[in-house]
Formats: C-alpha cells, structure tokens, sequence
C-alpha cells in the first residue's frame, strides 16, 4: 500500500521535495482495528500549520511518518465487532491506500444516502463548519447581512448558501477569480460578489454593501479582515476560522489597522474550532441532508485522480486551484 510521508518540515510554500510517496507493508488487523481501503481523502488548509514543528491544537506530522486527515473507504478485513468486510466508514488516516484504522475511531457511514466524497465535505467537516461557525459562533439571526471570504470554497460556499436559506438580508462573497465570482451569483445565489484580485477589498466590499455587514465570516484574514471590520455594523459580529492567506508566511504578518473601530462599534471577534460543535452534528446532518434532498443547497466538488497526485491536490488547494471542497479520489 502506498501512502504519503512529510519528508521535510516547508519554508513558506511547500515543495514536492518535502514529501515522498512510499510502500508500506500491510498486516492483518489486530484485535479492535479495522483494515479500510481508502477511497477518497480530504486535502485541508489546516494541513499546511501540521507541517510546521509548532504546538498548535492539532499535533504536527512527524518526519517520515504518514500523514493523516480525513477519509472515506470501505473495509476489506476487520477484527472489530461492529463492523464488517464492505462495510462504509470515515475516518481520520487519510493520505494513504489503506488504513489499519482503530474502529474506535471511525464511523459507519452510508453510501446510498450521499456519494461517498460528502462526507469529507458538504455532509462532513467543512459542512460542519460552516453551520456551527454561521449559526452559534457568529449568532446568525434572520435579517443579517452576511459577509464570508474564501467564499467559493468548501466552507464558505456553504456558509453563503446556508445564510440565505436562514433568511439573511443580503449575502456577499469574496473569491479569487472572476469565474468563481459568477459561480457564487448564478449558482449559489449570493447577492454580490467579487474578485478580491481586481482591487482592493475594503474598496469593493463598501460597494458590494452599502449598509455595512453584520456578520463577517473569515476564511481568509489580513486585508479582508481589515476591510470587514471596516464594514460591520454596530454590535456585528465575526467568526475568525480560518486565515490562509497567511499559512505559507515565513514572517509574522501585520494586523488589522482598524481594530480600535472594534471598540465603539461593539463588535465581537471570535476564533472556533469545528471541534468543539460536535454537540450540533445531528441537527447539522438532518438540515443539510434536508436542503440537499430538496435541492435548495448546492455544492462542488474539485476531485483530483490518484494517489500519486495527492501533493499536487494539497497545494493545489492553497493556490486556489479548487471550487468546492477539494478531495483525492483513489477509485
Ligand atoms: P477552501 O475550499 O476554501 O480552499 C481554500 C481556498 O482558499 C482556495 O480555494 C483559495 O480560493 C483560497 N485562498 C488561498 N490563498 C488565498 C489568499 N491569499 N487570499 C484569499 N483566499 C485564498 O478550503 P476550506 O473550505 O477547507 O477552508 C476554508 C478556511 O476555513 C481555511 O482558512 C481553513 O483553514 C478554515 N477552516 C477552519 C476550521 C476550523 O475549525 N477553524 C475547519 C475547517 C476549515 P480563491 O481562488 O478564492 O483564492
């Protein structure tokens, strides 16, 4: 079975040098694990901080060992009650062939109800996201107008979609190319967009919203959060989840000029984790699957074919190569 190894720690911006496809042996599993051949794995923007040798809230990935993340696959042997040959799971040892997976830690999950890649996705951690950083960290209330950056991304074409379907009084996207722009307008029906390439984001998100924001979701950080804070409304609020814009910086990057305005705008600023909203994953999968059904909520998904191209996915994803959720597909 072949599986992905960081080989070196990056400086800024990966290189292919930094990691090494490699064989690994594969043995019967032991008592309580599963053996799951992976048929699709999540590339996410976390992945870039567990390169780094820092303390964070995720352990680092350790030099010449598999990385890890999320996955889906079905199992081929299995020494765990529970859980049989053909059976479906999600779990969290991606980045390879097959898993030797304890099945403590995966999760059943069913084929017929959503195509398999979902649940690294819409259904999954990044959908997850969204609901829980738009919905209870932000407190998202019918008639706010809505701001998310990285809008035409895995999370925030979700976050988009999911504030107009709760009755938001005005949703605006930001995403960086003019394709994706119209993707957000056409398909997903924010009420504006643009290409925060084309000029300056504090310039174009005072004419895409006119009366100011309530609600900032950030996928994204720097000038965007600046220009947000600018924008938000008194007592707006901002879920900060994410700032890749700064993942491959080899230097401490500049704040937001602006903060003093969180003061007499009252503003709350916010970091999550998806983490800690595990308590929401059943009403989350209930809604979602709902609004998927109906047809009301729409998604994409960029799909990259092979193992042998999982890097190339991976940074692939930090240049902004995908539109959806971006997933290595190994069928
Ligand atoms: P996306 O599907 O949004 O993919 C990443 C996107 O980021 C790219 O497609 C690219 O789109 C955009 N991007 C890359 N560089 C820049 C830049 N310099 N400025 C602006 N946009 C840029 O990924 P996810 O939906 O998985 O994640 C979105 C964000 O949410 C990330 O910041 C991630 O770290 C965070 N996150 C946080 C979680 C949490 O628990 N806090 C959980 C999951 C995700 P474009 O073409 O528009 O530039």
């Amino acid at each position: 079975s072949r599986e992905w190894h960081l080989v070196a720690r990056p400086h800024g911006w990966p290189k292919s040098e930094d990691f090494a496809l490699r064989e690994a042996a594969v043995a019967a599993p032991a008592e309580g694990r599963i053996l799951v051949r992976n048929k699709y794995f999540s590339v996410d923007p976390y992945m870039r901080g567990r390169m780094n040798d820092v303390k964070s809230y995720t352990p680092p990935f350790k030099l010449d060992h598999p990385m890890d993340g999320g996955a889906v696959g079905e199992v081929i042997a299995s020494n765990a009650e529970g859980f049989s040959v053909g059976d479906h799971v999600l779990h969290g040892l991606g980045w390879r062939e097959i898993a030797d997976v304890p099945a403590k830690h995966a999760v059943k999950v069913d084929p017929d109800l959503a195509p398999l890649s979902a649940y690294l996705g819409v259904l999954g951690m990044t959908g997850l996201t969204a609901y829980a950083g738009l919905f209870d960290v932000a407190s998202f209330k019918e008639g706010d107008a809505v701001f998310v950056s990285g809008a035409a991304g895995a999370v925030g074409s979700q976050v988009g979609q999911l504030a107009k379907l709760k009755g938001a009084s005005r949703v605006i996207g930001s995403a960086g190319s003019d394709e994706k722009v119209k993707l957000l307008i056409e398909e997903y029906g924010f009420d504006a967009a643009f290409n925060y390439k084309n000029g300056p984001v504090r310039d174009q998100l005072r004419e895409a919203a006119p009366d100011g924001i309530d609600v900032y979701f950030d996928n994204v950080g720097g000038d965007h959060l600046e220009a947000a804070i600018g924008a938000l409304n008194v007592h707006g609020r901002a879920t900060i989840c994410g700032m890749i814009a700064q993942y491959n910086a080899t230097e401490p990057t500049p704040g937001p000029r602006n903060m003093a305005l969180i003061i007499g705008k009252r503003l709350r600023l916010q970091g999550m984790l998806v983490g800690d909203h595990a308590d929401l994953q059943p009403k989350f999968v209930e809604e979602v699957a709902g609004w998927l059904a109906s047809g009301e909520l729409k998604y994409r998904e960029t799909t990259v074919e092979g193992i042998e191209h999982g890097y190339d996915a991976f940074v692939g994803l930090l240049r902004g190569e995908n539109t959806g959720k971006m997933i290595v597909s190994l069928v």
